[in-house]
């Protein structure tokens, strides 16, 4: 009966995994995966998370189901951290789902239960899931302009030029901050630019935020997104605990729906329960509960903000070594786009000959976009990645 599936698409970041591990090589280097280290290599468990953790252990009684809309003091606390005081009128809901995949997952079915006939437009390039996510769920996928390739810069005019196009039964996909996998973030004058239109356009937008806090700061990070949301009747956010609270295999993330009125928006978090409890029923309960923890304590909220403040720098300074070292090497300013650039990755604007020899010449393993890993990187790092840039002829 199944044998008449088509071969599953092999995952090109999976792919290259396998021959990085393959790789006998003791110098070889992964800039490939998508996971913050630190200076040993390491994706440490974070202080606040693990002190959280034994609290849970110490208080948890039971391991009864959750519910269907998941931790409610995680929701509050999530929303409140991504909208402030946005949500004074009460127009916002949120719903615990598995990782950030989990929310992008829920709301490409609501859109596709709402309006079958929505087109959703996807930066080129954008997030490698979230074409087959809004795919699997029936709904026309488009992408518009977003990197300039040259410069590596966001070519703003084109982002803003689309969304002066759009209408009604469009969904306009915005990366909230830390751009992946470019790095590339769009400007706070044009998220005004966009805020000014999207009411006017009538489309809706659709924030996918996953890397708050390791960009310019945990308020900084979200304020673009902020003046967008501030400015419409309805937007969709999915966001991902993944990363700024280290929880990747615990599967924490969560939906946000803002509407018209309170109503409308409780009506739309219920439309995605019910798709949840066909998918997989209950959200893991274990990552939201951490959260929960340290969101609701002072003391634990600190710690937790002042560990992602050291994540945050720590990309920052290699960002700014990286540029330096290049800019000593080529003598030219190529590179600077790397200081701008935001969070854990950079397309660094290579050719594809390029990426290939410094894969097989270097050991060092780029995405065949050419991003890279700034985490995966190390100050001892960066005088070999530099110098096989420049050998590969860029
Ligand atoms: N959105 C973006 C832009 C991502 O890079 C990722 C992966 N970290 C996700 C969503 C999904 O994150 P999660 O692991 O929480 O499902």
């Amino acid at each position: 009966m199944l044998n008449t599936l088509a071969t599953p698409r092999a995952c090109p970041i999976l792919s290259l995994f396998n021959e990085y591990l393959a790789d006998a090589r003791h110098q070889k280097l992964n800039l490939g995966v998508g996971v913050y280290q630190d200076e040993t290599g390491l994706t440490p468990i974070m202080a606040a998370v693990k002190a959280a953790e034994a609290r849970l252990l110490g208080n948890q009684t039971t391991k009864v189901y959750e519910g269907i809309f998941g931790n409610e003091t995680f929701n509050q606390a999530i929303q409140t951290m991504m909208l402030g005081g946005l949500n004074a009128d009460g127009r916002a809901s949120t719903l615990q789902t598995p990782g950030g995949t989990g929310a992008l997952n829920l709301m490409a079915y609501l859109i596709a239960s709402a309006r079958p006939n929505a087109t959703i437009w996807l930066s080129d390039p954008s997030y490698v899931n979230h074409r087959p996510v809004f795919e699997m769920a029936g709904l026309t996928v488009k992408t518009y302009r977003y990197l300039d390739w040259e410069s590596q810069c966001v070519d703003e005019d084109a982002v803003i030029d689309l969304a002066s196009q759009l209408g009604a039964g469009d969904v306009f996909l915005l990366h909230g901050c830390a751009h992946n996998p470019s790095g590339a973030d769009l400007s706070l004058a044009a998220w005004q630019a966009l805020a000014e239109l999207a009411p006017e356009r009538g489309f809706l937008p659709l924030i996918d935020i996953a890397y708050h806090g390791l960009g310019d700061g945990l308020e900084p990070d979200i304020h673009g997104a902020r003046l967008l949301v501030d400015a419409v009747e309805e937007a969709l956010m999915s966001v991902s605990c993944s990363k700024n609270f280290g929880l990747y295999r615990e599967r924490t993330g969560a939906a946000i729906v803002i509407a018209e009125s309170e109503r409308q928006a409780k009506r739309y978090r219920e439309a995605m329960c019910e798709m949840a409890r066909s998918a997989y029923s209950m959200p893991p309960a274990h990552g939201a509960a951490i959260v929960a923890e340290i969101l609701g304590d002072g003391g634990l909220t600190s710690q937790w903000k002042s560990e992602l403040l050291t994540m945050s720098n720590r990309l920052i300074s290699l960002r700014h070594e990286l540029a330096a070292a290049l800019k000593e090497q080529t003598q030219t300013s190529r590179f600077d786009f790397l200081i701008r650039h935001k969070g854990m990755f950079s397309i660094m604007g290579l050719s594809e000959e390029a990426i290939n020899t410094i894969k097989t010449q270097y050991g060092i393993y780029l995405l065949p976009s050419g991003r890279i890993n700034i985490a995966g990187l190390t100050s001892h790092d960066i005088p070999r990645l530099v110098e096989a840039i420049i050998a590969s002829g860029g």
